[in-house]
This record gives structure tokens, sequence and C-alpha cells, in this order.
């Protein structure tokens, strides 16, 4: 038994006979010293301490995580679930904390979060997951085109596979640097927080992890519309080894009026553009 008097993960997983289903992108955690040291990164973060927030997690699986957020006092967690065994795992923790733990069975990509989470009573909703690899980037996208700046979350604290995770916190003119970059970055703040090592997860993936934390800022008075930046953003990166005078005409319109209304070299290619230079090219683009 562990200090919240439930037992090992392993014992979990084999009581429910959780064998993990790739389809799911179930790779489980069952250290609860790592999945507290996950939670506890999302501590503060976006000025919102985790015993005043509610806590979304997609995917809690056995609960490693679901049990490392109430352990540290999470005000309460919604889960999302779409495996039903992993729903009935769920349900020994639900008695350890009750009415703490609520766990919808369904497909976090298809879920209105904020119609599951309910009435928050003013608290601020913060974002925690070891995410499926299979839809974790699409998950990413989701949060971060909402159409409401700042959003609905004050955090996000995402498992992703390392590879992913660099290229959301990536540089220009660095390999990784491309459109997951340009939308994690230009209204957030990103970090990588550690690497998971392959070993931490039953099964092991091939590949490292990392938790990346994620806060939203303010938008700026430069900030272009989301789907504007957006659009750009696919052009030029879409044909990455281009100049932008020449990947830019799939936009449909001349490119070199903007990009000179930018102050952006045409001969530039899109890896060498900062997120300002990116944000000032959108706007020119739009007006
Ligand atoms: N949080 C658990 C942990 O850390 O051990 C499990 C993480 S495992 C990487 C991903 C979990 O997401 C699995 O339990 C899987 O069943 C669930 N899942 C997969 N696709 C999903 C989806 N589209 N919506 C909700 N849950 C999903």
């Amino acid at each position: 038994m562990y200090e919240d008097g439930l037992p090992p993960l392993r014992d979990v997983i084999s009581r429910y006979e959780l064998n993990a289903k790739k389809s799911l992108g179930q790779n489980f955690l069952t250290d609860l010293n790592l999945t507290g040291k996950i939670a506890r990164s999302a501590e503060g973060m976006g000025g919102c301490s985790l015993k005043d927030s509610i806590v979304y997690e997609v995917g809690p699986g056995p609960g490693a995580l679901t049990r490392a957020l109430l352990m540290n006092g999470a005000h309460r967690v919604v889960a999302v679930e779409m495996d039903p065994r992993c729903i009935e795992a769920q349900k020994e923790i639900q008695a350890a904390y009750p009415g703490k733990l609520d766990v919808f069975e369904g497909d976090a990509l298809l879920m209105d979060e904020r119609d599951l989470i309910g009435d928050t009573e003013g608290r601020p909703v913060k974002i925690i997951a070891n995410l499926p690899y299979n839809v974790g980037t699409a998950l990413l996208v989701k949060w971060l085109t909402v159409s409401d700046w700042l959003p609905w979350y004050s955090s996000l604290t995402l498992m992703f596979q390392k590879e992913v995770g660099q290229r959301i916190i990536a540089e220009p003119r660095s390999k990784a640097y491309g459109r997951l970059s340009i939308l994690g970055q230009f209204r957030a703040d990103t970090r990588i927080m550690c690497d998971v090592p392959a070993r931490a997860f039953t099964p092991a993936p091939k590949v490292t992890s990392c938790i990346v934390n994620i806060i939203p800022k303010a938008e700026q008075a430069h900030t272009p519309k989301q789907e504007i930046l957006e659009k750009v953003v696919y052009a030029a990166f879409n044909q990455r080894r281009k100049m932008l005078r020449t990947s830019l005409k799939a936009l449909g319109k001349a490119p070199l009026p903007y990009l000179k209304a930018a102050n952006i070299t045409p001969t530039c290619r899109a890896e060498e553009l900062t997120i300002e230079d990116f944000c000032r090219l959108a706007k020119a683009y739009e007006q």
C-alpha cells in the first residue's frame, strides 16, 4: 500500500488485466515519485496553486498521475479515458477520494472540456496529462488554437515524445523549429521541465519522453489572429527549403508587397524567421 492507502500500480495493472493496447498509446507510469514530481511541477504555474485548481487529465489509465495529483492536493480532477478497463480501475481512486475525481469515458479529441468540468466556482483549471502519443500533438493543437485568449486553462503540463517537446520549444534556425514551435510560443511561454526515460513506462516505448510546461501569456498589440498566422506559417514551412518569395505564393496573393511591408527579406527561408517576424508577416498579409 502507498500513503494514499491504494495498492501499487503494478498490482492495479495486473488485477484489471491492463495489457497495454498500442492503438490507445498505452505506456503506463508506475512510479508515484515520478508522477509526484510531474504534479508538483505544475505548482504555481500561471500564478495558480495546485490546491486551488481543478485539473483536467486526459488518459488517466491505471492512475499513477491521477493519484499523484490528488495526493498533492488538487482541488478536483476531471479525467477523460477511452479504455473502459481503465475506467473500472479508476473507481478505486474515486472511492479513496470521495467527490474529488470525475472520470468520463470518451475520446478527448471530441470532448468539450469545459462542459465536462462544469462549474469551476471561479477556480483556475490546469491541464496535466501523460498523453497518448498517437493523439498528443492533435490535443496540443486543439488547446492552443482555442478562439478565446487568454484560454480557459491557466497552464499545460504535458508528457510528449522528446522529439515533439523539442519541436515545441525550438528556436529559429534549428532543425526542430517549425509550425509547432510557432503555435506553442507565439502567445505562451514553453519549457521542457525534464526528460523521462523509456524505462519509466510499462511497457517501455522506443523513445525518450519529456515533460513540457506551457503557460499562456496575454496577447500583445502585434499578435495577429491565430488562424491567419497558422495559414502563413503553414505555407512557409510546407516548402521549408524554398525562399519565402516562392513558398508564400501558395497563399494566392503576390508575396513581395507584404514581405516588404513586414520588413522581411524575400530570399529568407521559413526557419530563419523569429516568431515576431512571423507575427509581422501575418499582420501584413492580412492587411
Ligand atoms: N496517465 C496514465 C499513466 O501515466 O500511466 C496513462 C498514460 S497512457 C500514455 C495514455 C492513456 O490515454 C491510456 O490510458 C489510453 O487508454 C488513454 N487514451 C488514448 N487515447 C485517448 C483519447 N483519444 N482520449 C482519451 N484517452 C485516451
